[in-house]
């Protein structure tokens, strides 16, 4: 199924992960310290990486951000019940998920499904057009009536993200975890800001909207404009 490194130094922890993860299909490899966790994930054919963030070594946060200098592998956290704080700053760094110890392999395995998942949507290559809109996902370029739009990285994330779900209304919790990564929520008005550069970009005004039509106190949605 997937090539899986554990990073862990509990033997007892990263033997049964190791075990019930190989149950499952997957091919499990696993390290003990941090700097050997971090370039077995770094040095390629690993699909996820499960971290513990207390390691004998470098600490988890540092290990991530030497993962993520280098390469954007998919990185579930494994932490402790008492250093859940550190896991917003983690997701900030660039951690997919987490999950809390104990969990059960079955836990841990269905994250793991559900990350991949979201990798191998965010690489399909796809192009998408939503009227005269199109975006290659995969060249981060999008053409509006075959003129090219110059957007900011976060613009194209948010239209890409809106024109994969063409007519969904999406909220701006939805987008602030999807786009920005931040599952605990963040400043709505992040999301407006951009909202408005993109329509900007878009050549057309909140008051006589096109594609965005946002709705106060749902969110936005993307549609092809009627012509
Ligand atoms: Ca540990």
């Amino acid at each position: 199924m997937a090539s899986i490194l554990i990073i862990e130094d509990d033997v007892r922890i990263r033997e049964s992960v190791a075990r019930a993860l190989a149950d499952h299909g997957h091919d499990v490899h696993s390290e003990r310290l941090g700097m050997d966790g971090v370039a077995a994930a770094v040095a390629g054919q690993v699909d996820l990486v499960v971290l513990d963030l207390g390691l004998p070594d470098i600490d988890g946060a540092r290990a991530l951000q030497m993962i993520r200098g280098v390469s954007q592998v998919p990185v579930i956290i494994a932490t402790a019940r008492d250093e859940q704080e550190a896991v917003v700053e983690l997701l900030d760094l660039g951690a997919d998920d987490y999950v809390v110890k104990p969990f059960t392999a079955a836990h841990l395995e269905a994250r793991i499904r559900a990350v991949l998942r979201r990798a191998s949507d965010d690489d399909t290559g796809s192009r998408l057009n939503v009227g005269g809109l199109d975006i290659d996902v995969e060249a981060h370029e999008a053409t509006l009536d075959g003129e090219r739009l110059e957007l900011t990285a976060k613009e194209f994330d948010l239209l890409a993200y809106l024109a994969a779900r063409p007519g969904k209304m999406v909220s701006k919790r939805e987008l602030l975890a999807e786009v920005w990564r931040q599952p605990y929520g963040g400043a709505d008005k992040t999301v407006d800001v951009h909202l408005s550069w993109l329509r900007r970009k878009l050549g057309e005004t909140a008051a006589e909207p096109r594609y965005l039509h946002t709705r106060r106190g749902v969110g936005v949605k993307l549609v092809a404009p009627e012509t």
